[in-house]
């Protein structure tokens, strides 16, 4: 096993026995061999694609496999399997009328297929799957040129988060072929060696595409759900059983709330679930009663106190203690052996929570874990509408800096790192936030600018759209040249791949002096670095006082 996809690989190097995660190794394996038939289904894509043939359930189908290996998404080997042998039939499906169309024309590949293009099995066998799997690490790949295969890696990661966002717009009913045509173009691009400087330009376009993925999905948001206004949420807990849902997932949270209603189960929302207070669409569902816990690290613990039915839609699944196992359901493409699945929609029914509601009505009420109120809902109108006024105060110098401190939580100690810098930055500075990072600091008390709060969340990490925007409508609005020239700060916390598209995104804006924490990726090697260090001035985390004191100073 070797896998250093996140932020918690083992002393950030790679978890090499199990993961930190719990993701355990034959998994591990059958995550290498799915992208491994992947990369190939993608050779064929590519050139299907240059013949005018395109199959939109194989499009989808490669972007959901692939969102299905994000840290914290699936853990089900059965589920891995499954997904394995489809690409395998779908690859040879493709290749088959691909091969017809050259036979039309006398022709054929200008190049061999690889062995990802070639690998049949002989049986749908988990075993002999994991044996393959095993020979498909990412070390095994290197190859000669080491630097080239951290950005190949680099860009594989990226395409993982741009899967995961591209999923949650197509559940929603919004798709945007020019993303499939990306994701084949990357996993058919890191089939052979390229230069460092096309290898760079790949995750460029990872970056920029990833940023268009966030747009579609802040779109099928705010046209379905409306556009989240500013909203306080309560954090503490009433008198009724319950249901937990944790996740992206908005339309399962109103699917949830039509079911329940008027049933006697309230709702509460947990990690990156809470931005769905802020929509107009669940304002009137009276049993969405508040946000209860945290960020996804904290689920085993929390979920524990909560006492009732849990649900986990999108990610962010942690192994179940046994304390709270038989009360949780995934459903979408989370999942792990043993824990119940709520199936999909079909042919556009709700999903049927029966089973979940009913485990709610035998548990007692939650027990209470804070008393406070946080709010969320600053989404891209909201931000647009306080753009002249954070522009008249930056101005007059009553707001001194924007600092944006976005991206995922995690288990580590060294976030403490993010609320002490929330708590020490001068009064003068405004933090804009998105995603679970803001658990760090979104209970802390950090009052006004002329009428400003000091800390706008736009609600979950794809929400880092409308942060960017809001950025490029002020940068105008100050009359400054870029994003570089405007007095913005980037802080990124990451975890996961779709945090790894929100950097990628901001190096294709050609933002500068970007610090991503609490550690830089594994996959970085020295040189990359290096690199990354020299274009875009690229910066770890450093020590609060000293971040500020730079940050201040524009570096
Ligand atoms: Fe380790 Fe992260 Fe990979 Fe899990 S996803 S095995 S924690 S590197």
């Amino acid at each position: 096993m070797f896998c250093y996809h996140c932020q918690e690989a083992k002393k950030n190097k790679a978890c090499d026995t199990t993961g930190i995660c719990g993701k355990k190794a034959p998994l591990s394996s059958l995550h290498d061999l799915l992208v491994y038939v992947l990369k190939g289904l993608s050779f064929y894509a590519v050139k299907a694609r240059e013949q005018g043939i395109v199959q939109p359930r194989l499009d989808q189908f490669t972007a959901q496999a692939l969102y299905a290996t994000v840290t914290n998404v699936n853990f089900d080997n059965a589920e891995f399997v499954r997904l394995i042998s489809e690409a395998v039939q779908r690859r040879n499906a493709l290749c088959k009328e691909l091969l017809a169309v050259y036979q039309q024309q006398d022709s054929t590949f200008e190049e061999n297929p690889p062995e990802e293009a070639l690998w049949q099995y002989e049986a749908i066998d988990e075993a002999a799957f994991i044996k393959l799997g095993e020979t498909l690490t990412v070390p095994s790949l290197e190859g000669d040129n080491k630097d080239y295969h951290c950005l190949r890696e680099t860009l594989i990661y990226g395409v993982k988060g741009l899967a995961a966002l591209i999923e949650h717009s197509l559940v929603l009913g919004y798709e945007d072929k020019a993303f499939y045509d990306f994701i084949h173009q990357a996993l058919d691009f890191s089939l052979t060696e390229h230069s460092l400087e096309e290898a760079l330009a790949m995750n460029l376009r990872c970056g920029e595409l990833g940023l268009k993925a966030m747009a579609l999905l802040n779109k099928a948001n705010t046209e379905i759900f409306g556009h989240p206004v500013p909203t306080k949420i309560h954090t503490d807990v009433w008198d009724k059983p319950a249901i937990l849902v944790s996740g992206h997932d908005l339309q399962d949270i109103e699917e949830l709330l039509e079911q329940t209603a008027g049933t006697g189960i309230d709702v509460y929302t947990h990690g990156e679930a809470v931005v769905a207070h802020a929509y107009p669409k669940f304002k009137k569902f009276f049993n969405l009663v508040g946000n209860y816990g945290g960020a996804w690290q904290d689920q085993k613990n929390q979920f524990a106190k909560f006492n009732g039915a849990l649900l986990v839609t999108t990610n962010s699944l942690q192994q179940a203690k046994k304390t709270y196992l038989e009360k949780l359901f995934t459903t979408g493409m989370v999942g792990w052996d043993a824990i119940p699945h709520i199936a999909d929609r079909k042919s556009k029914q709700p999903k049927n929570f029966a089973a979940l509601i009913e485990q709610a009505k035998q548990n007692p009420p939650p027990t209470l874990l804070t008393e406070n109120t946080i709010t969320t809902g600053y989404g891209l109108q909201s931000l647009l509408a306080l753009k002249d006024e954070i522009a008249s105060a930056i101005q007059a110098g009553a707001i001194k800096r924007l600092i944006v401190i976005a991206g995922c939580d995690g288990r580590h100690k060294e976030r403490r790192y993010y609320t002490q810098l929330a708590e020490s930055l001068p009064e003068d500075c405004v933090i804009l936030t998105c995603g679970e990072t803001k658990y760090r600091f979104n209970n802390l008390e950090l009052g006004e600018i002329n009428g400003i709060p000091r800390l706008l969340d736009a609600g979950q990490s794809n929400d880092f759209y409308a942060l960017i925007t809001f950025l490029q409508a002020l940068q105008k609005t100050l009359g400054a040249a870029n994003l570089n020239a405007m007095p913005v700060s980037f802080n990124i916390a990451w975890y996961e791949q779709k945090t790894i598209v929100m950097f990628l995104a901001l190096l294709d804006l050609g933002v500068k002096n970007v610090r991503l924490g609490p550690t830089l990726p594994p996959f970085f090697d020295e040189d990359i670095l290096t690199m990354l260090t020299e274009k875009y001035a690229l910066k770890g985390i450093d020590t609060v006082e000293a971040d500020i004191e730079a940050m201040l100073a524009g570096e």
